[in-house]
């Protein structure tokens, strides 16, 4: 069975064909600038030497899937013979609100259900509806899936998820946490019990996804208990442009001294905060640790800071599930940075953590990094989101 997997954004899209009797990658491919001046598709697959690429016009999604599908099928560089072998979509769906607590087979319900989430996330669930709608155009009789970010922690508690606001702002807006990354947490989760060799049931896992953006996950006995990210992507840890957690009452008061609104006040904490804020220097953890080395003090204490709140937040969540198996790293900080990996490991001796400085020194494949008396392991998982979306979507329609 093969399974196209499609990440849509407002102006690009991602795609991976996956063959689910082996979970290999056939070929996969961006698209970017859809729907403005420079549209281009860039695809690859094994064994081919430069990247294919087309550049032309791509008025919208159903321009750009059009041309995915041509790739795919392509007699040179594509992955299948004829288009009819893609026998399911699985669509990235950022945002299902508490409406679904798992993947779905993608039917006129769900999709009136996630344009009543529009309002939630503005940016991304138009984006995956048009990729949605595009292909049910081109590629009627297949049937497509819906994985959402958010769905992995509809399992949290109440008294995880329930701001210290007016319950009516809950029963009325649907102010709660609802958390992000969900599928990345969960493949990580379940990977780290097959590399422990336990029934993910019996493990209480800490699974800290350091990307761009940046969210941890407390998974105990395999679901979600409490997450970093709450009602936006924007609260928790330190990123490269948003600011995490910070005093509420600072946003008020930033908005009367600098004369803001509440757009430009969104966009200072969104795009104009984190470690680039913080530094002035850039959203790129690679260009702080250099300044950081080089002497540059607003480096140091970006970084200092970052590591710190991520341990604060591996020390409650280990309080919180009441003990603690294994700590997992994963996205682009947490899967290549030997550093900052090391740093946050460093003040959780008393946890039991215990780092094995050499096999730390790794990047980006499934490793064990504790020492071997370490009681609470450490783990580097790369994440595989595209495949978490595959085997849901496999699960679904087969
Ligand atoms: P992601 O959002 O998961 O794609 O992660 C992207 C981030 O990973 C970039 O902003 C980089 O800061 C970070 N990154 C990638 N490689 C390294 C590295 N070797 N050291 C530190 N950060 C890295």
């Amino acid at each position: 069975m093969k399974v196209l997997v499609l990440n849509c954004g407002s102006s690009s899209l991602k795609y991976q064909l996956i063959d689910m009797n082996n979970e290999s990658v056939l070929c996969k491919g961006l698209v970017e600038r859809i729907g403005i001046e420079g549209s281009v598709l860039k695809h690859e697959k094994d064994g081919m030497d430069e990247k294919y690429v087309v550049e032309q016009p791509m008025k919208d999604h159903k321009d750009a899937i059009k041309l995915v599908l041509d790739a795919v099928a392509d007699e040179k560089v594509g992955a299948v013979k004829d288009m009819k072998e893609i026998d399911a979509v699985g669509h990235r769906v950022v945002h299902a609100g508490e409406k679904f607590a798992c993947s779905v087979v993608i039917t006129e319900e769900v999709e009136a259900a996630l344009k009543e989430c529009i309002d939630l996330a503005p940016l991304h669930n138009p984006a995956n509806l048009m990729g949605i709608d595009a292909c049910k155009a081109i590629l009627p009789d297949v049937p497509m899936v819906a994985v959402f970010d958010t769905a992995f922690h509809q399992t949290m508690p109440k008294s995880s998820y329930l701001y210290g606001l007016p319950h009516e702002l809950y029963t009325k807006y649907g102010v709660r946490r609802y958390g992000f990354h969900g599928t990345s947490h969960k493949y990580v989760s379940q990977r780290a019990a097959e590399m422990l060799g336990k029934n993910i049931e019996d493990v209480k896992i800490v699974t800290c996804h350091l990307g761009n953006g940046a969210s941890i996950a407390a998974v105990d006995g395999g679901k979600c208990v409490d997450t970093s990210m709450g009602f936006t992507p924007l609260e928790g840890l330190i990123m490269g442009t948003r600011c995490g957690d910070i005093d509420p009452a600072i946003i008020p008061f930033l908005m009367r001294k600098e004369g803001l609104d509440a757009d430009a006040i969104d966009k200072l904490m969104n795009k104009e905060s984190g470690v680039y804020g913080m530094t002035g220097i850039s959203s790129d953890f690679r260009d702080i640790d250099a300044a950081a080395s080089e002497g540059n003090e607003l480096a140091q204490a970006a970084l200092e800071a970052y590591v710190k709140k991520v341990q604060k937040y591996i020390g409650a969540y280990a309080t919180e599930m009441n003990g603690l198996d294994a700590v997992v790293f994963t996205a682009g900080v947490g899967e290549n940075s030997i550093t900052i990996r090391e740093r946050i490991a460093s003040n959780l001796e008393f946890l039991g953590i215990k780092l094995d400085v050499e096999a730390n020194n790794v990047r980006g494949k499934d490793t064990v990094i504790s020492a071997a008396d370490s009681k609470v392991k450490l783990l580097l998982i790369p994440t595989n989101e595209e495949l978490m979306i595959a085997r849901d979507t496999l699960e679904l329609v087969k």
